[in-house]
This record gives C-alpha cells, sequence and structure tokens, in this order.
C-alpha cells in the first residue's frame, strides 16, 4: 500500500492484527473496503496527513455492559451488552441491536464499520454504531424477554439519546423488542423521546419501517436491472432466511412479477418449486414468530422440499438474495450459483458473502450488491422516523414509500458514479468511494482534539 500506517506497520494485516487482535469478521469488513478507498487517501494529502484511515477504523467508544436478569424458574442469569457507537462525524450515532448468542465485539465492529458508510450513503446525517447481546432469546418465554430487555435497558439508557445515539433492530430484536425497550427507556428516564426506531405505530413508529429493508433490497434490485434494461418480471430468486429481511424481500420481489423459490432458517431451507405467495410468507411469518421453530413445518403445509443444515444456493435461479446473517454464502456456493448462470446476487443480509465468495462475484459478469448499499433502506426510514419524532408529525405509508424508493434510487445513482471503470458498474468500490467520501470530509473539517 502506498498510503502509510504510522508505528511502522507493513500491511494492512499486521496493523489490525496489533489493533484489533482476533477480530476475523472486523477485519473481513475492513479489508473489503481498502482497496477501494486506497487510491482517494492516496490523491488527497489532506486524509493522509490527518491519519484519517486509522480514525476511521478505531471506534469513537466502545461500552460493554453486564445483563442480570430473572428467568422463569426464578434463576439470575448473567449476558454481556454492548454498544459500539463507530463514527458520530455525520450525525448522531445510528443503528442496530442484535440478540444472538454470536455477538460478540468483533461482530458488533464489524456491523459498526459496515454501518458508518451505509449511513452515510442514504444522505440522511446518522453517524455509525451496533450493539446487542450474546442472549439467545431462542426458547425463551415472552416474560422472560421483557424481563431481559428491562435489565438490558437499565445499562443502555446511560448512553443512548436523541441527540447521542438511536438504536434500532437487527437480528432477534423486532417489534416486540423494541417496544419493550422503549417502555423500559421511558420509566427509568421518565423522557418519552425518539430514542429507539422502530417503534410500534402508535408510540412514535413510522409506517413502512417494518417492511423498509427488504422492499428496500429489491428496489435496489430493480435499479440494477434497469442498467441492463431488464426488471425482475418472470425472474427466478433464491432467498435465504425467513426473518424480516427476508420475508419483506420476499413480498417485495414477488409483487414485482419475480417467483420466489426458497427461504431458510438456521436449521435449514425450504424449496417450493410452485412460488411463495403472501399467504405462505404470513404463515412464514406467524410460525417464526413462535419461539424455536424452524422451517421444517412449512413442506408439510405447502409442499416443496426442506433440507436441513444446508443454505439454499444450489437451487437455479436468476437472482440470489442472501438475507440471513454474516459469511452464510462461502466460495462453493457462489461457484454453485455461477455455474448455474445467476444474473445478480443482492445482499439483503450484513456482510453474507464470505470474502472469497464476493471477490467471485465482484469479477464475474453479474450484477452484485453489497450489504451496505442493498439494505441501507431500513436504516433510511429509521432516519425518517427520527425526524417524524422530531417534529412530533407521523407521515403516511405512501409518503414514506416514495422517499424510500427515491433513497435507494440515489444510493444506486452514487455506486454508479464512484464504482464505473470501462462501462462496468463495481456497486461495491461505488459504494465504499461514496460512503467514505463523505465521512472522511466531515472529520477533516472537524480536526482533531
Ligand atoms: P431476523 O431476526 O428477523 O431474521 C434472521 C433470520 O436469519 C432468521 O431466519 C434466522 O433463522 C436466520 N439466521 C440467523 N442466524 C443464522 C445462521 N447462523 N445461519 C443461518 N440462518 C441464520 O433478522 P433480520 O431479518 O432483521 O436480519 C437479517 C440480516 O439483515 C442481518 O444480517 C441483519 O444485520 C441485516 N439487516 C437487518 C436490517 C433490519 O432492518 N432488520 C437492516 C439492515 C440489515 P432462525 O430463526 O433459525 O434463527
Amino acid at each position: 500500500m502506498t498510503f502509510s500506517l504510522s508505528d511502522g506497520f507493513d500491511s494492512l494485516e499486521d496493523f489490525l492484527d496489533a489493533r484489533a487482535p482476533n477480530e476475523p469478521e472486523f477485519h473481513q469488513a475492513v479489508s473489503e473496503v481498502i482497496d477501494d478507498i486506497k487510491p482517494i487517501m492516496d490523491a488527497n494529502s489532506d486524509f493522509k496527513s490527518a491519519n484519517i484511515f486509522e480514525r476511521l477504523v478505531e471506534p469513537e467508544r466502545t461500552v460493554s455492559f453486564r445483563i442480570t436478569w430473572l428467568n422463569d424458574k426464578n434463576e439470575i442469569e448473567v449476558n454481556r451488552g454492548y454498544r459500539v457507537q463507530f463514527n458520530g462525524a455525520i450525525g448522531p450515532y445510528k443503528g442496530g441491536q442484535r440478540f444472538h448468542p454470536s455477538v460478540n465485539p468483533s461482530v458488533l465492529k464489524f456491523l459498526g464499520f459496515e454501518q458508518t458508510f451505509k449511513n452515510a450513503l442514504t444522505g440522511l446525517p446518522m453517524g455509525g454504531a451496533k450493539g446487542g447481546s450474546d442472549f439467545d432469546p431462542s426458547g425463551r418465554s415472552d416474560q422472560e424477554i421483557m424481563r431481559f430487555c428491562n435489565a438490558y435497558m437499565q445499562q443502555l439508557h446511560h448512553y443512548i439519546g436523541p441527540d447521542i445515539d438511536i438504536p434500532a433492530g437487527d437480528i432477534n430484536v423486532g417489534a416486540r423488542e423494541i417496544g419493550y425497550l422503549f417502555g423500559a427507556y421511558r420509566r427509568i428516564t421518565n423522557r418519552f423521546q425518539g430514542v429507539l426506531t422502530g417503534k410500534g405505530l402508535s408510540f412514535g413508529g413510522s409506517e413502512m419501517r417494518t417492511e423498509a429493508t427488504g422492499f428496500g433490497v429489491m428496489y435496489f434490485l430493480a435499479e440494477m436491472m434497469k442498467t441492463h434494461d431488464d426488471t425482475l418480471e418472470g425472474k427466478s430468486v433464491v432467498i435465504s432466511g425467513s426473518g424480516n429481511v427476508a420475508t419483506h424481500a420476499a413480498e417485495k420481489a414477488i409483487a414485482m412479477g419475480a417467483k420466489v423459490l426458497t427461504l431458510s432458517d438456521s436449521s435449514g431451507f425450504i424449496h417450493d418449486p410452485d412460488g411463495l405467495d403472501q399467504e405462505k410468507i404470513e404463515w412464514v411469518r406467524a410460525h417464526k414468530a413462535k419461539s424455536g421453530t424452524t422451517l421444517a413445518a412449512y413442506s408439510e403445509k405447502f409442499g416443496g422440499d426442506w433440507t436441513k443444515g444446508k443454505g439454499p444456493w444450489g437451487v437455479q435461479a436468476d437472482i440470489a438474495a442472501p438475507c440471513a446473517t454474516q459469511n452464510e454464502l462461502d466460495e462453493d456456493s457462489a461457484k454453485t450459483l455461477l455455474d448455474n448462470g445467476v444474473l445478480a446476487v443482492i445482499e439483503g443480509a450484513n456482510m453474507p458473502s464470505t470474502a472469497a465468495a464476493k471477490s467471485l462475484f465482484r469479477s464475474a459478469d453479474i450484477l452484485f450488491a453489497p450489504g451496505k448499499a442493498a439494505n441501507a433502506g431500513g436504516v433510511a426510514v429509521s432516519g425518517l422516523e427520527i425526524s417524524q419524532n422530531r417534529t412530533r408529525r407521523p407521515s403516511d405509508a405512501e409518503d414514506v414509500d416514495k422517499d424510500l424508493q427515491e433513497i435507494m434510487s440515489k444510493i444506486h445513482a452514487a455506486c454508479v458514479e464512484d464504482g464505473t471503470r470501462d462501462g462496468r458498474i463495481d456497486y461495491a468500490k461505488g459504494a465504499n468511494i461514496a460512503g467514505f467520501r463523505k465521512v472522511a470530509d466531515a472529520m477533516l473539517s472537524q480536526g482533531v482534539g
């Protein structure tokens, strides 16, 4: 690399090994950005002298806290909670919270780093953050979820606020959990504030926030296909996941004329050759909302095949949309998709493709959209929810949906502008450069101290 790292580090790997040891997901997220932004840094002596890169990969603040709570057997359980406030240069920290046993500092730093770029791409004033807990909600009663949320907020409320940090949901944190977290915040602080997004409509939530990420994914895909004079009409789609992002992506893909063949969960995937429809999607949502369920019951109800312990990438389709979790799509799966003639891969989840899979997609003659651009619709509508809370004036669904489409279209245009080379659009490069420029310019303007 031409730009220099301080303290004599020769390579990015040495630097990350020293500064962030044992954080593989975080290393992966940073490595995916560096090659794209290196030329921008090399060309700008101000970025170099302000040491922007080293500042950009260090979270501004990380808090970790103990959560003690009572389970249904009256036993005290102990979990760990975190908030990584990654970069606040362009606005208050903003990003989701994940409750999953895999949550650790490396996962949250990768998510917070990606969120910083994603939020910049939306064009709204939001810094990047991420948080959550290693709490596993699977098999827990509703009362246990509520007691856990109360205990979690007992700690988290010290670090958030409408002008400080406004968390949202993520894996296993949906409308129910946000409701409990908001109630806890209000009771602890005696303040009714727009301190969380994804709230219920009766207490300050925005229309379309639930749908926004999955719908936004398909709006972005439609924009990409338009560059090839194509549409989703008649296309077959394989989707992974069966949560918020996956089911709303499926719903919008179907509305745009596509045939959705698969969904998955952490136990396996269903393949429905007839294609999903609204009734089947509603059933999946209701079924998965019950604690500890798998999709195995889908094929008993609607037919099709259930395959245990695998992702859906072996099913031939025109479009693949990984919408479950990080690193769920590996190099072999990427090769299978490409061998099967996939036209487009659109990441609904955050970093769902491994580094090797992503590099195959980026060099193949297909359309490839990285999560930080394609799934930005969720945080974009969260940004609109913040504005509605500020003015205490809710917007109707039609207006929010219109704004969402416009924002996804602008993100697409930004990726095209910064990612086009020799007539080919590299969306990953475009997203990295456009996001970096905005954050780096703001950091430069604000000096150090
Ligand atoms: P949900 O909790 O609603 O759904 C998660 C889905 O992923 C479930 O089907 C779950 O299966 C599956 N899953 C979780 N872990 C694994 C695993 N290790 N292997 C296979 N499947 C797994 O989460 P969301 O839909 O909200 O989030 C999905 C992805 O989208 C995440 O990467 C998230 O960061 C990203 N995202 C979410 C946004 C949002 O607005 N919600 C915004 C932007 C990005 P099971 O039920 O069996 O656990």
